[in-house]
């Protein structure tokens, strides 16, 4: 048993987290970590990494000036009866200034993601790019020796052998690779030099997307003297009179007293891996484990336990409880099971997703929360929640498809794992999978008519500038459509997933966590998906999980340390040294 004190105590290590450690100890308070699994980073590493940051500098440097009028109009318009305007002016006020606070002081240095269109294109003020921030690669060389072995790696199932590939330009020159010059010498370099660092070093070593994010946060709180303590869960919170005073922590060498002056921030990841919490909270799971979430384990819902230990509230009245996402399960020879999120493919033309009777279901070219809320609403009941991505040979071999690549990456591997189905005849791909043949024939038929001209009745799918960026722009008339043509047709199973929890702790806009009678909880702060989400359970863009996550614990940070000022935020072109 040991003690310890420090100014404020964060519990977890993942993106709201290691921000809130970051800004609080920038501003000069003594801050102290408390990671439960071996290594940090949490869903923040196997993420995207993508934040929404409507107002960024950066993309104001690239051109895009908006008004706060124009996201506050998409989010009133997007959250409806959800919309919680304190909270919202708090995150709409405070995100250029948490970006433009890391850019100019710390080691997360950002790329603009000006291309990234709103998802719900048509609602009022919807953007059509320049909200977005990713946090900018980093190798791994330039990350102290004594962090390395506490990065979080990349999430296999996301990678290309381990490999981690970026949104945007990198993307665009893999899947270009067999068919333009440059993205053949793009795609070959990186391999190159992965191969050299798995043959040094036993790992890639170039980092990208959450993997990035998390390097670039540890290094900033590393570079400010902050103990990062892994295999250290937080157990439980000390009191008195009310107020939090500090936590008793369950180190490797046994249990660690924490005495703190300003409190403790929650940052455990929500509770995606709270079985009994789900079969409560998620729809249509009646045990709580028919649901894949893509979240790391160690995510168990401690932070809403320990903030509901000390009187604050878990609120459940958002309009969805978890942030959806399609996955499939990927079996591999030693018997484990791999979750992959479907986010790449279902835009790409000559995809459709279908029901058991054949039939689609949405436009599956939406986001991946809308495709899952739509596949949990349209399942017949008393059946799984579960659809089928369809494709044809064409597609396959140009297109990722779940976790099989295009050409050249053969896909007998996972034919003969039974990943993917696969049939000469729409006919004997519908009786392998359990699908309605003259239903499948019927909806193909019908889609095909409408595709080669650019077109979908049904759904509207490729109108929305969201839908088009996430199809093929060298594909026309529409970047998102193409016909079911010739055989062999494929399909994979997907089943309802998450990201993580969208309810959380109520908390009020300075992050700080609220009691039941609605008064804060002193010395108590909430972030990332342990603090109930500022969308209100709604998806209207991509990072808008990681975008208000830092946002939030970058207010906590500051509200710890006293600090009221703000810099000047100036348009901020992309840092080209770090
Ligand atoms: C494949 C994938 C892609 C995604 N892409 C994006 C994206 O591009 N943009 C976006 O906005 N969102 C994305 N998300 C969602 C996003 O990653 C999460 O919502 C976000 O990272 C949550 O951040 P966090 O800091 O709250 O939690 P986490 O990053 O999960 O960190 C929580 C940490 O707390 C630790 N912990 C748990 N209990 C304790 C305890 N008792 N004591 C101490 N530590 C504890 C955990 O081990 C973990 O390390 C994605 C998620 C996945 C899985």
């Amino acid at each position: 048993m040991s003690n310890l004190d420090c100014d404020l105590l964060i519990v977890g290590g993942g993106a709201a987290g290691l921000t809130g450690a970051v800004t609080a100890a920038y501003h000069g308070l003594k801050v102290v970590v408390a990671e439960k699994a071996s290594v940090l980073g949490g869903a923040t590493s196997w993420s995207g990494g993508w934040m929404w940051v409507p107002l960024n500098p950066l993309s104001q440097a690239d051109g895009i000036i908006e008004d706060i009028d124009q996201p506050r109009t998409y989010l009133k318009h997007a959250l409806g009866e959800n919309y919680d305007e304190p909270r919202v002016e708090a995150l709409l006020e405070n995100g250029r200034h948490m970006v433009g606070f890391f850019e100019n002081h710390t080691a997360l240095q950002f790329v603009s993601g000006t291309w990234i269109a709103d998802i719900q294109g048509d609602l009022p003020g919807a953007g059509t790019g320049g909200r977005s921030v990713g946090p900018k690669p980093i190798n791994m060389r330039r990350i102290q020796k004594s962090l390395r072995a506490k990065l979080r790696p990349q999430l296999y199932e996301t990678s290309l052998l381990g490999m981690g590939i970026m949104a945007g330009p990198d993307l665009q020159a893999f899947l270009h690779a067999t068919t333009s010059v440059k993205g053949f010498f793009h795609a070959g370099w990186r391999i190159m030099f992965h191969v050299f660092d798995l043959a040094t070093h036993r790992q890639g070593m170039q980092l990208v997307n959450g993997t990035a994010l998390i390097a670039r946060l540890a290094k900033s709180a590393d570079d400010l003297g902050v103990p990062l303590l892994t295999d250290t869960p937080v157990r439980r919170l000390l009191t008195e009179e009310g107020a939090i005073t500090g936590a008793v922590l369950d180190g490797p060498d046994g249990e660690i007293t924490v005495r703190t002056t300003r409190g403790v921030l929650l940052a455990a990841g929500g509770f995606p891996n709270d079985v009994t919490r789900r079969r409560k909270l998620f729809p249509r799971t009646p045990t709580g484990q028919e649901h894949w979430t893509l979240a790391p384990p160690e995510t168990t819902g401690d932070g809403v336990s320990l903030g509901e230990s000390a009187g604050g509230v878990l609120d459940t009245s958002l309009a969805s409880p978890a942030a959806w996402c399609p996955v499939s399960l990927v079996p591999y020879r030693n018997g484990r099971v791999g979750t992959y999120p479907h986010i790449v493919d279902r835009g790409k033309p000559g995809l459709i997703a279908v029901l058991s009777n054949g039939k689609r279901f949405v436009n599956e070219a939406d986001g991946y929360y809308q495709f899952t809320a739509a596949m949990i609403a349209a399942a017949p009941a008393g059946e799984d929640v579960t659809a089928w991505l369809i494709c044809d040979h064409a597609f396959q071999r140009r297109y990722p498809f779940g976790m099989a690549k295009p050409f050249p990456i053969p896909v007998w591997p996972y034919v003969r794992s039974g990943y993917l189905q696969r049939g000469k005849t729409l006919k004997e791909l519908a009786q392998k999978c359990g699908i309605d043949p003259a239903g499948l024939q019927a909806t193909v038929d019908s889609f095909n008519k409408n595709a080669v001209v650019g077109e979908d009745p049904e759904f509207g799918r490729g109108r929305s500038a969201f839908n088009r960026g996430s199809g093929d722009p060298d594909h026309d008339p529409n970047p998102s459509l193409a016909p079911v043509e010739k055989g062999p047709f494929y399909a994979v199973k997907v089943l309802p997933g998450s990201f993580g929890t969208f309810a959380g702790l109520k908390t009020d806009p300075k992050s700080r966590v609220l009691n039941g009678d609605g008064q804060p909880i002193g010395g108590l702060y909430a972030a990332g998906s342990d603090q109930a989400n500022v969308m209100g359970g709604h998806y209207p863009s991509g990072g808008i999980n990681i975008g208000p996550a830092m946002t939030f614990a970058y207010i906590a940070g500051r509200h710890a340390a006293g600090v009221r000022e703000y810099e000047n935020v100036t348009p901020m072109p992309m840092n080209d040294g770090n």
